[in-house]
């Protein structure tokens, strides 16, 4: 899939002046705020940035059963402002792909650790501590698969929150339906990519070195030699529904797996809706009190 895709022309760039993030849009989807940060101050630009060769996980929670679990989350509120469920809050709703890289590898080598031991007594009213240092050295070599690569730099937290996703599912990208959503675009060149899943792997290959018996108080990796092979990458578009409503000056995003259909988003008490329930409130008790009061006085 290339930009000269007939499909893909007819998606625009839409960008935010406030927050400098940007979003593939196909053209029949009008956007009135940036989905990010809900400013108004978007520009819609011709395409420039190439939407990536990848698989895709397909949306299986339609638009209209992704707005019945927001609704429903919403119902879950009591004293929530109106703004939440209005028609002009939740026609906002869009699903997007969010592009992921997974990489794989093999792994081979070594890594130094200088590792602490300490003990402590008291003899009297003193304090000892003896602290050891050892050097340590272990090696081995491993596989590692499907190490998740956010090349959006802005969306790692936000599918931890929404995950999990059901990889076997994956599919061969279909533009048709791609085009049909919006996209987030690669933040990242394809040399930032590669350093990055390397420099993951390598973090990944010293964690599990870490692991491998060694018991004591600090260990901090201070040198290795890590050699990396048969390695892999795949691009994969993740489904999700964004919502983010503004609401007295704050942000208020709603996330749902496009997938599975798991929702986070949390919804603000209504201070005035408060007020006027603890205000109804008193008068009842008032009124039941009166007639209680004249009731027994009578
Ligand atoms: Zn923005």
């Amino acid at each position: 899939m290339d930009v000269e895709n007939k499909e893909v022309q007819e998606m625009y760039e839409c960008f935010c002046n406030d927050c400098n993030k940007e979003l593939i849009v196909n053209k029949n989807i009008d956007i009135k705020s940036c989905i990010y940060c809900k400013s108004k101050n978007i520009e819609k630009r011709e395409l420039t940035k190439k939407i990536p060769k990848a698989h895709q996980i397909p949306f299986k929670i339609s638009k209209k059963d992704a707005l019945i679990i927001y609704e429903k989350q919403c119902r879950k509120a009591i004293f929530k402002s109106s703004i939440f469920l209005s028609k002009t809050t939740t026609q906002e709703l869009i699903g997007v792909y969010v592009p992921f890289y997974l990489y794989s590898c093999e792994c081979n080598g070594i890594v130094e650790f200088e590792c602490i031991k300490s003990t402590k007594w008291k003899t009297g009213s003193y304090k000892y501590e003896k602290v050891d240092k050892y050097l340590v050295t272990r090696g081995g070599n491993m596989s590692l698969e499907n190490i998740p690569i956010d090349t959006t730099k802005n969306f790692k937290d936000i599918i931890d929150l929404i995950s999990p996703y059901d990889y076997s599912k994956i599919e061969e990208a279909n533009t048709t339906l791609i085009t049909s959503s919006a996209i987030v675009p690669n933040k990242m060149t394809n040399d930032e990519i590669l350093k990055e899943s390397v420099g993951k792997a390598k973090v990944c290959f010293m964690e599990e070195m870490k692991k491998s018996d060694l018991n004591y108080k600090e260990i901090t990796p201070i040198k290795n030699s890590i050699n990396i092979y048969n390695s892999k990458m795949s691009c994969i578009l993740l489904p999700i529904y964004v919502l983010n409503i503004k609401y007295k000056n704050k942000l208020y995003p709603f996330y749902i797996n496009g997938q599975t259909g798991k929702v986070f988003g949390n919804i603000p008490f209504s201070i005035s809706k408060l007020i006027i329930i603890w205000i109804v409130l008193l008068i009842i008790i008032f009124i039941l009190s009166s007639l209680i009061y004249f009731g027994v006085m009578s």
